[in-house]
């Protein structure tokens, strides 16, 4: 028997056993075949990490370097992950089951991060203060925050970590990374550009395993300095209560459940689109997955007979085969959650009106976690199903009579990601754009995302934003200095 590969977290520029000497395996979701072993990293692996960060930030060649050559690696990062899109996308593949498609053109994507905030690097400026006091010059510099610990899912592991490695670099910070215990070998993969870049040891580490493990311990070394977490709203909420104890700041991208509002003005060709696009796309494992969709009751039949008609059309199968539209799940745990919310839709009495189960046959290969795309009518805003993220292909549709009603539908839950509108009219989309408590509002498309711009949620979704220029400010802080330029001794029992 062959032996698998083994990937070995990085630490301060070298690749490491884990202490204890445990490995754990990891799966491909298509295959359902072990390929590979991964380290599970301790909680002092965890600390070690954490101390090469710090000795990079603080002493090391990385904390001398000017913000031009340090906007230069992290662009130099960029070009190199050009070079290994492909090869990079077929490990994400392998690891979360994803369509190559798909993660051919996240990889694709992804430099634009890295040149975006190379190119910023240098362009952060402080600013001179008119102070009101005589004899005082005073301005403000604003410094990398410290130490990140980056903690990522596995839907998109590249994609979500590039929306924090690239900001943080580019401010100067250090960093460990942990990403998830499902898919770690393509962050392990991009450490290699990045020990190709030319980054000094210690700047970017990587400990693998589980949250628990090395990911606690990160979130309560007080050496960290700021979280930056994607994963669920509720290991965010547990991240941010241990966070606290060390007054670390943390930025949380969480969960969601969008709605997706098709107006009857709509282009209904396009807002079919867009719906596919929001919830079957990436077999619906997407934080800004549209599953709550609301359509307005003069087109409801005829836009939901169509929409039923063009999912029946999905085709599963292979994600490396390009033809596929819909993979399998990437987790067993995953696979059973969206199952338990099927079964309770049914139970609350939505109606199915396509899929609602298990998928099998040749094209799922010796998967067992692939699931039929799923529609559900009759679905009342109230109901567990419209209310709880399933983070898999499974679609609740609302009908609503008024604009109002939309808004009050689509804002009337926990959550606040993201959300589509579709409609012709100019004043309805920017009224109801205005109306939304969520991060994001796609108006006539859905599901797109740029560096350049902010992302992250209202309410139950998270805190703090990623990407554009508000991304780079969560990894800087503001300093002020105050130099004196009097000649004469003020009262020193006065405030001056
Ligand atoms: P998860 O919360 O289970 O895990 C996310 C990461 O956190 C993993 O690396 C995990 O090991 C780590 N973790 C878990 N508990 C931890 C702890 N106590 N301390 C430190 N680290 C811990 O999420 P997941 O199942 O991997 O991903 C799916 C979830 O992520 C969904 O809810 C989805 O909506 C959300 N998500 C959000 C966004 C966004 O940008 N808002 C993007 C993608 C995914």
């Amino acid at each position: 028997m062959t032996e698998l590969p083994k990937f070995n977290a990085y630490i301060n520029g070298e690749w490491v056993a884990p202490s204890d000497g445990r490995y754990f395996e990891t799966v491909n979701p298509y295959t359902a075949e072990v390929w590979a072993q991964v380290a599970r990293c301790t909680p002092e692996d965890a600390n070690r990490a954490v101390e090469a960060a710090h000795t990079a930030l603080t002493r090391g060649e990385w904390s001398k370097l000017n913000a031009t050559q340090r906007g230069a690696l992290v662009h130099r990062l960029g070009d190199l992950i050009k070079e290994h899109a492909q090869e990079l996308a077929e490990y994400e593949v392998r690891d979360n089951g994803k369509l190559i498609n798909e993660m051919l053109a996240q990889c694709n994507y992804l430099p634009q991060w890295f040149y975006y905030y190379g190119g910023l690097a240098d362009k952060i400026e402080g600013a001179v203060i008119p102070i009101d006091k005589p004899d005082v010059f005073n301005f403000t510099r604003h410094e990398p925050i410290g130490v990140v610990a980056a903690i990522t899912p596995w839907n998109s592991p590249l994609l979500l970590l590039s929306f924090k490695l690239a900001p943080a670099l580019a401010a100067g910070c250090t960093l460990v990374i942990k990403p998830s215990e499902f898919t770690s070998t393509s962050t392990l993969k991009l450490m290699e550009l990045v020990e190709k870049a030319g980054f000094p040891p210690g700047v970017v580490n990587v400990v693998t395993g589980f949250g628990a493990e090395a990911g606690a311990a990160l979130v309560e070394h007080p050496k960290v300095a700021k979280v930056a977490f994607t994963g669920g709203t509720e290991s965010g909420a547990y991240v941010y209560q241990q966070a606290a104890k060390t007054l670390k700041r943390c930025t949380l991208e969480l969960g969601g459940k969008s709605p997706n509002i098709v107006f009857d003005d709509a282009v209904l060709d396009d807002a079919i689109k867009g719906v596919i696009s929001g919830i079957f796309a990436a077999t619906g494992q997407t934080c800004i997955a549209g599953s709550r969709l609301l359509v307005q009751e003069g087109i409801y039949d005829e836009f939901v007979t169509r929409l039923v008609d063009f999912a029946r059309s999905a085709r599963m199968g292979n994600p490396l085969d390009p033809n596929t539209q819909v993979g399998p799940v990437t987790t067993p745990q995953q696979y059973d959650k969206i199952l338990k919310y099927i079964a309770v839709a049914k139970d609350e009495g939505a109606e199915v009106l396509l899929g609602g189960g298990p998928a099998s046959g040749p094209e799922c290969g010796n998967s067992k976690w692939f699931v039929q795309p799923t529609i559900f009518g009759g679905v009342h805003n109230k109901m567990r199903i419209a209310q709880e993220e399933v983070f898999g292909p499974v679609l609740s549709i609302i009908r609503f009579k008024t604009d109002e009603e939309a808004v009050e539908i689509a804002n009337d839950i926990a959550f606040g990601l993201a959300a589509g509108v579709w409609t012709q009219s100019i004043k309805r989309a920017l009224t109801i754009s205005n109306a939304i408590r969520a991060g994001t509002i796609w108006v006539n498309t859905y599901r797109s995302i740029s560096y350049m711009s902010p992302f992250g949620g209202y309410k139950m979704s998270g805190l703090g934003r990623e990407n554009g220029i508000e991304g780079m400010k969560e990894y800087l802080q503001t300093k002020s200095v105050w130099i004196s330029t009097a000649t004469d001794v003020p009262n020193p029992f006065v405030m001056r």
